[in-house]
């Protein structure tokens, strides 16, 4: 039990108490003791509490290949230097790079991230120590697996989380130029059969959308769609190659999709269309991508990205500083059924403590504003997972 008193929620002080992984009370400063059991009571009159991060899209141990093979566009950069690189990897080295990557979310405010990668045990250990959440992608691709195989059938169907219940597995078909069209569809089927999300690459730059429509005849979002894939248990990784009646179709088939600006950029991918994306309604939430290709973990600097290459074409009023919190927060949540991504009294206790004595948040005429044009994890004072103080 936690009570933190005199925090800035929203503009107005008040007192939070948190009992087992919720919020439990929120009520004016002042006016909340704290119970005799409580474990914990924190000052809160120099902090702003708000919702955690999440991030949908990542591959942590990539951290490994931060700042290596500059300058390549996506499929030179995979097939001749991050594919041969990963081939020289060792479980510790991937337990390694997990544990970097989960320092520098937790530190800049993320509670979640959704990985696809391979030797996943090393890294639900850097998840179980560093107290956050994750969904673990189970990856499937033609290059480093034939199939989805019995050995992962096997871990999938014998899979007890360590942490009790932060942890969920995900079906990760990588991408539509890896993993051929039978093997698309035997994996969504076994994924729905066993109850658990897909992640997949899809839409990310030219050469894949073009090559899709030369190898299938079809976009790579119509490919799935016509495969039977994409459904609301979908989360879609970049779709920056996406036409207005594709969104419009994501939007209708209830797909969540994962955003990375900063890697879309440094790779040389392109830039979503934020005009259509957001008209269709469609579930937008925010991703790091890997380290290899950002090269920061920080939701933060993909909030800011986010929102200023929106603005880039001349409308300064597209995706305000609001909009993009709520993609970089309570979407993520909700994508992965985590009932969290609002302050409030019932929901589960994931939140970030920001200090307002920081100077990149002063003035405060919008704290939100702050946060997403002026912040970096330095303002981040403590983060709190599932109702305990994890930073
Ligand atoms: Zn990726």
């Amino acid at each position: 039990m936690t009570v933190i008193k005199n925090i800035c929620l929203d503009g107005r002080q008040v007192d939070i108490l948190i009992e087992g992984n919720r919020f439990s009370r929120i009520s004016p400063a002042g006016t909340l003791e704290a119970p005799e059991s409580c474990e914990q009571v924190m000052d809160g009159s120099h902090l702003a509490i708000t919702p955690a991060f999440y991030n949908t899209h990542t591959h942590a141990a990539m951290t490994l290949m931060r700042g290596y093979a500059e300058g390549h566009d996506l499929q030179d950069w995979l097939e001749n230097y991050i594919w041969p690189y990963e081939d020289t990897l060792k479980p510790q080295d991937i337990r390694k790079g997990s544990e970097i990557a989960v320092r520098e979310m937790v530190s800049s405010g993320s509670v979640f991230f959704n990985d696809m990668y391979f030797d996943i045990e090393e890294t639900i250990a850097a998840v179980a120590a560093a107290g956050m959440r994750a969904a673990i992608g189970i990856t499937v691709m033609d290059y480093h697996s034939p199939e989805v195989t019995a050995a992962k059938k096997s871990f999938i169907e014998n899979w007890q989380d360590p942490t009790g219940g932060r942890i969920q597995l995900v079906m990760a078909p990588h991408a539509v130029y890896t993993v051929g069209p039978e093997k698309l569809k035997l994996a969504a089927e076994y994924a729905r059969n066993h109850n658990m999300r897909i992640h997949i690459h899809a839409a990310e730059n030219k050469a894949e959308h073009d090559n899709c429509i030369k190898d299938h005849g079809m976009s790579p979002v119509r490919y799935l769609d016509s495969l039977g894939v994409l459904g609301p248990d979908v989360v879609l990784a970049h779709c920056v190659w996406v036409d207005e009646a594709e969104w419009d179709l994501l939007a209708e088939r209830g797909v969540t999709v994962a955003h990375c600006p900063c890697s879309n950029m440094k790779l040389g991918s392109g830039r979503m269309v934020y005009e259509n994306a957001i008209k269709s309604g469609c579930r937008i939430t925010l991703g790091t991508d890997g380290a290899s290709s950002n090269d920061s973990l920080s939701i933060i600097g993909e909030m800011k990205a986010a929102s200023l290459l929106a603005k880039s074409r001349g409308d300064a009023k597209l995706l305000s500083s609001e909009e993009v919190f709520r993609w970089a927060t309570r979407n993520g949540a909700e994508a992965f059924g985590i009932d969290a991504g609002e302050i409030a009294e019932g929901r589960i206790a994931d939140a970030i403590l920001f200090n307002l004595d920081d100077a990149a948040l002063q003035p405060c005429h919008n704290l939100t504003s702050n946060i997403v044009y002026s912040a970096d994890s330095r303002a981040v004072s403590h983060v709190i997972c599932d109702g305990g103080l994890i930073w």
